[in-house]
């Protein structure tokens, strides 16, 4: 389908193919059985300047927005959803940062993150505090100039290959939800070290840390946003974040189907090829469908997300205010509802299809020395993090029950 994509979109989508097919396909299968970091593709994405396509020029970015850093995600993760997601962990990274840090914390960081130099990484689960990041129990306990944290993170994605960590931690455990705050943590701060590394069913070339903070010192001007705000500072990250998941889940999606065309008009059976099949015909239309319905979805919310983020962007930079102020000043909507759809969308999309990929197949497919198998483990994880697809559907719901309220009251006022 013709999406309409800029000349720049169509050359970002080149950059990131040359990189997967030339650079990803040949690795992939030795990273994930070694659980190695990519760092070779890291370079590579570098040299290519992909890291920063969604960050604005005078953070060093190239100036796109949430389109543009799918599109770098779902051609990556068309050859490795593993490999692909040191560029995810660091927009994940930089979000928090872009939206609701200051101008200082913004050149400090940003800039870094847009060139890769330094890779980004996102903690806030904790082995008490999963779904409900309302029981973090990681301090944060202002002495002088410094926050001093305390505590214990888990499951951080590109934990230990990152430089620069958007962590959440509790300045008043007293106020509960209301005490949680955000900070950056840069790797080498003393009492900042990595506990235990997991092994994992899928996304394995990505490595997956325990963080452990001992009395850990950060700066006072490490602070994102107000203390309290953390969750506030967590939600409007996943509202721009939760695309990024999506494009994973999509990329992942494609190149399953690909690996299995490939395969099943060669493969014969009966005296005939398995393509012609009319059984194994209709779960490709499927796959096809289900496919193009997802991305479908997807870039029309982030080109809806852009438009409204580069407006706050430019706006803010006139205005001295936060992003997050801007857009609450120009009264912008929120997008929890429907980046909580296309994550949710995306993956349940990207498990059915690399499980019927792997059926197509037959034998073969549950194999490890063929690509197909991978997809379908790399694909689980879409459906958990950045909140499982359960946690999706509750906000969803709750925007639902929100929207109608706000009807009712619209209608009450009218009558
Ligand atoms: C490989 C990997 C990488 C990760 N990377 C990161 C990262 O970079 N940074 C980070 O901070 N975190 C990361 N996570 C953590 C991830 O976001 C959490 O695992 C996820 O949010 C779920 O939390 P949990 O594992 O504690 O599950 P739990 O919260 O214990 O949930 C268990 C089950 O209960 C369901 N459940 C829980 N509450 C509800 C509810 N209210 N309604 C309905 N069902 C519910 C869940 O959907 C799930 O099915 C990663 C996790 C994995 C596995």
């Amino acid at each position: 389908m013709d999406y309409q994509l800029t000349e720049d979109q169509r050359t970002i989508i080149e950059l990131a193919r040359e990189i997967a097919q030339k650079k990803i396909v040949k690795v992939r299968e030795e990273y994930d059985e070694k659980e190695k970091f990519p760092w070779d593709i890291v370079e590579e994405i570098r040299k290519a300047d992909l890291f920063g396509v969604y960050l604005p020029e005078e953070y060093g970015g190239t100036g796109g927005g949430n389109l543009e850093l799918g599109l770098v995600v779902e051609e990556l993760s068309r050859a490795c959803g593993g490999i692909s997601l040191c560029v995810a962990t660091s927009a994940l990274c930089a979000f928090p940062i872009l939206i609701f840090g200051n101008e200082a914390q913004k050149k400090k960081w940003l800039t870094d993150l847009a060139s890769g130099k330094r890779l980004g990484a996102f903690t806030i689960t904790e082995p008490e505090a999963g779904s409900d990041a309302t029981s973090t129990k990681t301090t944060a306990r202002l002495e002088g100039n410094h926050y001093v944290i305390d505590g214990t993170k888990n499951f951080c994605s590109s934990g230990e290959a990152a430089q620069i960590y958007t962590l959440f931690a509790s300045t008043n455990p007293r106020r509960g939800p209301r005490g949680i705050s955000a900070f950056v943590v840069e790797k080498g701060t003393p009492g900042f070290s990595f506990g235990k590394k997991e092994k994992k069913m899928g996304i394995r070339a990505n490595s997956t840390y325990e963080l452990i903070f001992h009395n850990c010192k950060v700066p006072k001007e490490n602070l994102l946003g107000q203390e309290g705000a953390g969750l506030l500072v967590a939600q409007g990250t996943f509202d721009y974040s939760r695309p990024g998941v999506a494009s994973q889940a999509l990329g992942i999606a494609q190149g399953a189907l690909d690996e299995t065309l490939s395969y099943i008009r060669i493969r014969k059976q009966f005296n005939q090829t398995i393509i012609s099949f009319q059984a194994i015909q209709h779960m490709m239309a499927d796959c096809a469908t289900q496919i193009e319905a997802a991305r479908a979805l997807l870039y029309s919310v982030c080109r809806a997300m852009d438009r409204q983020l580069h407006a706050a962007v430019q706006e803010s930079a006139k205005n001295k205010k936060t992003v997050h102020e801007t857009l609450r000043a120009m009264g912008a909507s929120r997008w929890t509802k429907e980046s909580a759809m296309v994550k949710l969308f995306c993956s349940d999309m990207a498990m059915r299809v690399t499980t019927d990929c792997v059926q197509m197949c037959g034998g073969i497919g549950f194999m490890r020395d063929f690509p197909v198998e991978k997809y379908m483990r790399d694909a689980k994880i879409t459906q958990i993090y950045e909140g499982t697809n359960q946690i999706q559907r509750n906000e969803i719901a709750m925007m639902l029950i929100k929207e109608l309220a706000q009807q009712g009251r619209r209608a009450a006022a009218a009558a």
